[in-house]
């Protein structure tokens, strides 16, 4: 085998050895060791937000969406249910393409991608429509990187005695969420992106009484978030088969990430990822697409080189040839591509992956910077 690339992706990215390790074994879904892993990741999982007594952990198994399709149905009552969804990229899109598809009401309050979700706004969509019973919020709208004034918007949503669901997808663990502060009926993520285990399961932190009204509410059986959390109390166990594996490796994950220092230690190892990104590539000569007020250390877009010889495919080859793994962008006009700032990016960090960059545009004589 070659030595695999890092990957500078928003999930799946370059897990711990110690992580990986942590999968080569065998679990039984209903052994009492392993039912003790559900537990204890749920349990820490809680603590992340500081939810405990007043909050609820149902581990969903499938990639975050899933997770995210479960809260919506789960929570969001069949008939008269309305869903207001502020919306600046993809995932924002996903989630009311998941209420259309569920048959739930949605508005969208639209912008562009290089602008911040306003409170001023939602206040205002809520005052106007009655009718709408929900918020669902993008924190980090990982198509960009754009970060979104949760707090601000929680606050507002509560005001209005509203229910406010939150994707934290590529934000839970680095940026700060705090149910003592923030309030939310529920939070979404999910096991492969910031507490770096594999992808494979998600999670909701949901108040405890949204969740108590919510027992009949799922258009699904499998992805039915009471029926999991019940059964999961009752049985200690999943009702259908848990992602084994992966509940150990993210139980491996979680207890690295208490010992790296937790939430404070972990964004700022993102923070000082992502300046060591931007200020290297900038210095290649290459832009990045948001001001540095509304960018979240989590992944980054930037401006593709001018230079007409560039597309994605080839420049993309030649930095993984060198051991990096980048992203395509996802905006619909500019030609733009992503740099991720999670995961374990091994001894010579960011910088490897900057002098990887900085190699490429020599190579295929893209540089717009004298070398
Ligand atoms: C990764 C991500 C998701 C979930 O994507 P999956 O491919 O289903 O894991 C949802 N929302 C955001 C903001 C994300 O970054």
């Amino acid at each position: 085998m070659t030595t695999p690339a890092f990957l500078l992706t928003p999930g799946p990215l370059t897990i711990s050895a110690r992580t990986k390790q942590s999968m080569l074994r065998d679990w039984g879904s209903w052994d009492s060791d392993f039912n003790a892993i559900t537990a204890r990741l749920r349990e820490g999982l809680l603590a992340i937000v500081h939810g405990e007594g007043t909050h609820e952990c149902v581990p969903m198994q499938g990639s975050g969406t899933f997770s995210v399709e479960a809260a919506i149905g789960t929570l969001v009552p069949r008939v008269e249910g309305h869903v207001l969804v502020p919306s600046n990229g993809a995932y924002c899109q996903r989630i009311a393409k998941i209420c259309k598809v569920l048959g739930r009401k949605v508005t969208t309050i639209d912008y562009a991608e290089d602008a911040q979700v306003r409170a001023e706004d939602v206040d205002r969509a809520l005052q106007q429509d009655p009718s709408i019973t929900h918020v669902a919020l993008v924190h980090c709208e990982t198509s960009t990187g754009i970060l979104n004034p949760l707090h601000d918007i929680a606050l507002v949503v509560a005001r209005h005695g509203k229910g406010l669901i939150i994707d934290a997808m590529s934000s839970f663990g680095a940026i700060e969420i705090d149910a003592r502060k923030t309030p939310f009926d529920a939070v979404v993520a999910a096991s492969g992106k910031c507490l770096e285990g594999p992808p494979g399961m998600g999670f909701v932190i949901v108040r405890r009484e949204p969740l108590q009204r919510s027992e009949g509410n799922a258009h699904s059986l499998a992805m039915d978030l009471y029926d999991q959390w019940v059964y999961m109390n009752r049985t200690t166990q999943w009702r259908f088969t848990p992602p084994t594996h992966i509940v150990a490796a993210f139980d491996a994950a979680l207890a690295q990430y208490v010992e790296e220092g937790g939430l404070a230690a972990r964004g700022a190892r993102y923070a000082q990822n992502c300046r060591e990104l931007i200020d290297g590539l900038a210095a290649l000569g290459l832009k990045s697409f948001l001001r540095p007020e509304i960018q979240a250390p989590i992944i980054v877009t930037f401006h593709a080189p001018t230079n007409p010889r560039y597309a994605f495919k080839p420049f993309y080859e030649a930095v993984k040839a060198r051991g990096y793994i980048l992203y395509p962008g996802k905006l619909t006009t500019l030609e733009t591509f992503r740099v991720g700032c999670m995961g374990q990016l091994g001894p010579r960090g960011m910088g490897g992956a900057v002098e990887a960059v900085g190699e490429v545009l020599r190579e295929l004589e893209l540089s717009t910077v004298p070398a």
